[in-house]
């Protein structure tokens, strides 16, 4: 588990993860700041990637900015953005209900998209018909109540299509995580038998395809940075791109050596880096 499995001086893209990778909470993780830096010297592309839908790109710009890692909206993408970007351009018909935060439905709103209001009745024991949902769209909502399960049901029994923007069981916060949309998945798909058919996020292709998009480099010349092993080095792995995998955040250094696929490199942060660039 060395980093001659990565051919550094090959890499022209440099794809982090967000969340116990640049940063955890509020503060900067160890190394991170140079290491971007020292990347944006070299002349490698930097893209940061959260499958956090719960705020606007220009947000977590601006977080990074405030931080000393100088970043602009298009440096960065969210399971929620590249939701709406796909949806826009091959699915701009569906009327979409969404358990998620008020920044997901401006997200897709704002891609052109039709989101349709809760269903919420007078009386919490009848059973609501949703009417005219094409799709449901799950997401990080801490807003979650039985209504909105109720609902999601209710359309995903009538046929509705399932889509997901991420499929995290927890979201990293300092000392420890609370539950994100993968258990809100893993209900409803217990629920209705059914699998989810659209995910937006990390791993998924759409989500390296549109990251590709922004760099214009090939997979095969990026190095994949993240905490999440099922996810993060996951996506990294299945796109072709090289993986590191850094302990600051979801993953122990046992996790990640027993990883399958394995990340081609483990480091204790993502500062540690510097030392190949
Ligand atoms: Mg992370």
């Amino acid at each position: 588990m060395t980093a001659a499995r990565v051919p550094m001086a090959d890499i022209q893209g440099v794809v982090f993860d967000l969340d116990g990778t640049i940063y955890l909470g509020e503060r900067a993780l160890p190394g991170a700041v140079e290491i971007v830096t020292r990347l944006r010297q070299r002349g490698i592309q930097v893209l940061f990637v959260s499958n956090k839908p719960l705020e606007p790109r220009q947000n977590y710009a601006a977080k990074l900015s405030s931080m000393g890692i100088p970043t602009q909206t298009e440096q960065v993408i969210t399971s929620g953005y590249v939701l709406g970007y796909h949806l826009a351009r091959t699915r701009p018909e569906l009327r979409l209900y969404v358990i998620g935060e008020e920044n997901l439905k401006s997200e897709l709103q704002d891609h052109g998209l039709e989101v349709l209001p809760e269903f919420y009745g007078q009386d919490e024991k009848v059973v609501i018909q949703p009417a005219g949902v094409d799709a449901v769209v799950v997401a990080f909502d801490r807003t979650l109540d039985y209504r909105k399960i109720n609902t999601a049901y209710q359309a995903l029994i009538g046929g509705a299509a399932f889509f997901a923007t991420n499929p995290d069981k927890t979201c990293p916060m300092p000392g420890g995580g609370i539950p994100d949309a993968g258990a809100t998945i893993a209900a409803l798909q217990h629920l209705t038998g059914r699998q989810v058919e659209l995910l937006a996020g990390k791993p998924s292709r759409l989500m390296v395809q549109v990251a590709m998009e922004r760099m214009g480099t090939p997979p095969q010349r990026c190095l994949m940075v993240g905490d999440r092993l099922e996810t993060d080095i996951r996506m990294g792995k299945q796109a072709g791109m090289y993986t590191a995998a850094v302990l600051t955040g979801a993953s122990s250094r046992l996790m990640a050596e027993h990883a399958q696929p394995a990340p081609d490199i483990i480091l204790e942060n993502v500062g540690k880096l510097t030392d190949y660039f």
